[in-house]
């Protein structure tokens, strides 16, 4: 197959489409930017987004009115009436990703299995409105009127093999045209093409960016591509994937022409936050030349402190009132901004299963969390309560439109209440370990406090930079870096990978064997079975690979099987097992089974009955005391983690505060109802999307599992 450079794939081919040719769209080349783009409007000269040209839809809104609910609705509805299957979300915490928390796009509920083409799509073409979280435009948030931690992206998806086409860029297009125009109402002489290029994840493709007025309201993938490879070279995929994302917040804000997104989005949330802080109403003359301005500079590359002053400048310029005094009246909005957004994050997260802690999905909840009660502080409500009196304002509309989270409500209310507790009690243990600090770093003749330290007082102590700074006043500089909560975020949003013992010398073996075909497993089909008869496929050093096996590797919690292998009175034991691919490694006692067997020789694996059997009973254990869990405690309920060997079994579990005698001895007792009724276990083997159909993504509780089919027992 042909490896392509990226130039090779700019070409003009790459971005013409049938609907440009048919209606008469012209292709420029935008002189500020040098971006090409496409346009019915022969006069056009700029590409129509910023930094190039500002908003023109603030005070000037177009087409059809829209709110969060009925924009969804609308999206949905018009996609359906084109072919394509309407899709539940997916959950916002990513259960079925090893590589992210959380679900940043809707791309990222069909990756890797569905993208990769070993599992087939739940619908094709179909169409699903998103709910995703995003913590690298974090500081960013309330300022500039278009960042959001929580979004809501709208997206069809056609997913094209070799056996089936379903459509690919002149479709889409054609149906992102008939969206904003016939959909949106929006005159077709407003819809700008940008051309672009998109890649991430192994995936790539050139792309489409939909901008209007100023605004960018949707991306439109055609990856077709894999790539970059080590020598930056692209090549074509058989499973051609549309990948769209339509930004729900955005589409609104377009269509009320509102001064920014969270005003159009979450008015009540807006207003709400405003009347409990007290804050006067601002002109909102002023707020939309200032959302204008904010939006034509950019934020992600620019720092936010040097920028606020230009901004206030030209709207102090635009509307002929004092710089200063448009900073008095706008800081607190960005405040008010922040906490409509954030309190919105945390209600998705939440309810969704995220449980607030120092680690893993529970770090990034109790960030929002943190930063959402300084939010609150800098605008004078402290009193105890008022985090909570804020999330429920916003579960309110939340859970109109996300019902499945109703039940949750409780839960929710009570973690939020328990955070806001922590979040005073780390206030007071917080001051004694900065003083401390201080001391400490004032006795080495530090003048400030390096980023480290700031990032560790949170980290470990929970106490955020700007707390930090009230508790130090004047007696040493802290140099709070603008994108703070950004970095640590960033820092913990991916999953540190277990490095496996010694799976990468197997993976390196493995690799060298890939003429020996996959082992047959035969532990499913007979749980019962204890010895089984196989062929030796491989002996090198202390490994052996048979055709088949009844020995259980490592994996999904459980320890390696142990016994013995052994023919004609050679024998072996086997002291661990490793699966790697496709290939289960049996490691031995015996440094040089190359010299006990030989290739194709007939053997016998009698398995150690009494250790395995030890360890399915406190695997299935460990999935009673789960449900147990779950049934007293609540849905949040997610196993982290767990360790079973023949002595005992350890499950960690995630939950907002420590056990009482009382709730352990109910657990107990629910636990051991569920053994005494002695219920048969069943197993299965599944495809992924019909399992996930019919169990959901409870199915993740152990982590998340390769391959297109999956075991569910149940
Ligand atoms: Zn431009
Ligand atoms: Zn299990």
């Amino acid at each position: 197959m042909k490896n392509f450079r990226r130039e090779e794939l700019l070409d003009d081919a790459q971005f013409s489409a049938r609907i440009f040719d048919e209606l008469g769209f012209v292709h420029r080349l935008c002189p500020k930017c040098k971006t090409g783009f496409w346009t019915l409007d022969s006069e056009r000269v700029l590409c129509g987004e910023p930094p190039c040209e500002e908003y023109t839809f603030i005070g000037r809104p177009h087409g059809k009115r829209f709110d969060w609910g009925s924009m969804r609705r609308s999206y949905i509805r018009f996609f359906e009436r084109l072919g394509h299957t309407p899709v539940e979300r997916y959950p916002i915490l990513a259960r079925w990703r090893d590589d992210i928390y959380y679900t940043i796009a809707t791309i990222a509920c069909f990756q890797p299995w569905v993208t990769s083409g070993i599992a087939p799509p739940p619908a094709n073409p179909l169409v699903i409105s998103q709910p995703c979280i995003r913590f690298n435009d974090l500081d960013n948030v309330g300022k500039t009127g278009r960042h959001f931690s929580a979004f809501e992206m709208m997206a069809h998806h056609a997913f094209n093999s070799r056996e089936q086409h379903i459509y690919f860029k002149d479709e889409t297009l054609e149906y992102a045209y008939q969206w904003f125009t016939e959909g949106m109402g929006v005159p077709p002489e407003k819809l700008i093409f940008k051309d672009s290029w998109w890649e991430g994840g192994g995936n790539a493709g050139p792309c489409h960016e939909c901008v209007v007025e100023g605004l960018e309201l949707c991306t439109l993938v055609h990856m077709g591509y894999e790539g970059p490879g080590p020598d930056g070279t692209y090549r074509e995929i058989p499973l051609k994937v549309v990948d769209t994302g339509y930004g729900l917040e955005r589409a609104v804000w377009l269509s009320q022409g509102s001064p920014t997104a969270y005003d159009a989005v979450m008015p009540g949330v807006v207003e709400y936050v405003r009347g409990l802080a007290g804050v006067t109403r601002v002109d909102p003359e002023i707020l939309a030349e200032y959302s204008k301005a904010a939006g034509v500079l950019d934020v992600e590359t620019e720092g936010w402190h040097g920028l606020k002053k230009k901004i206030l400048g030209v709207v102090a310029g635009r509307t002929g009132s004092d710089a200063a005094e448009i900073e008095e009246m706008i800081t607190p909005y960005e405040a008010i901004y922040a906490i409509t957004d954030h309190s919105r994050a945390i209600c998705y997260m939440l309810g969704d299963g995220a449980v607030p802690s120092n680690a893993r999905e529970g770090y990034l909840v109790r960030l929002l969390i943190r930063r959402l009660i300084r939010f609150l502080r800098s605008l004078g409500l402290e009193e105890e309560g008022v985090l909570q009196k804020v999330v429920k304002k916003q579960f309110d509309t939340v859970k109109v439109l996300f019902p499945e989270i109703k039940d949750r409500e409780d839960e929710i209310f009570e973690m939020v209440d328990l955070e806001e507790h922590r979040y005073r009690e780390s206030i007071v243990k917080g001051y004694k370990v900065v003083r401390k600090t201080v001391k400490k770093l004032r006795e080495k003749g530090e003048k400030t406090i390096p980023l480290d330290e700031l990032k560790n007082l949170y980290n470990t102590h929970g106490v955020l930079p700007e707390e930090v700074q009230r508790f130090v006043g004047t007696e040493m500089v802290v140099n709070i870096p603008e994108n703070f909560g950004a970095l640590v975020a960033m820092e913990h949003s991916t999953p540190i990978r277990p490095i496996e013992k010694h799976q990468g010398e197997l993976e390196e073996k493995a690799g060298k064997l890939s003429h020996i075909p996959k082992t047959e497993i035969l532990f499913y089909d007979k749980p019962g079975q204890k010895s089984f008869s196989a062929t030796v496929l491989h002996a090198e050093g202390n490994l052996l690979v048979l055709d088949r096996t009844l020995f259980y590797p490592e994996g999904g919690g459980q320890p390696a099987d142990q016994g013995k292998i052994g023919s004609g009175g050679r024998n072996v034991r086997v002291v661990d097992v490793q699966k790697v691919g496709d290939k289960i490694f049996h490691i031995t006692d015996n440094p040089s089974c190359e010299k006990l067997f030989t290739r194709n020789e007939k053997v016998t694996g009698v398995v150690d009955w009494d250790r395995r059997k030890k360890h399915c009973q406190h695997h299935t254990a460990t999935h009673i005391l789960i449900g147990a869990c779950r049934k007293l405690l609540g849905d949040h309920i997610w196993q982290t983690g767990s360790q079973i060997s023949e002595e005992r079994a350890r499950l960690d579990l995630t939950h907002h505060k420590n056990l009482t005698r009382e709730e352990l001895n109910k657990i107990e007792r629910v636990a051991n109802r569920v053994v005494q009724a002695t219920l048969p276990v069943r197993s299965e083997m599944m495809s992924r999307t019909l399992a996930e159909k019919t169990y959901g993504f409870r199915l993740y509780q152990g982590g998340a599992v390769p391959g297109a089919e999956i075991r569910v027992l149940s």
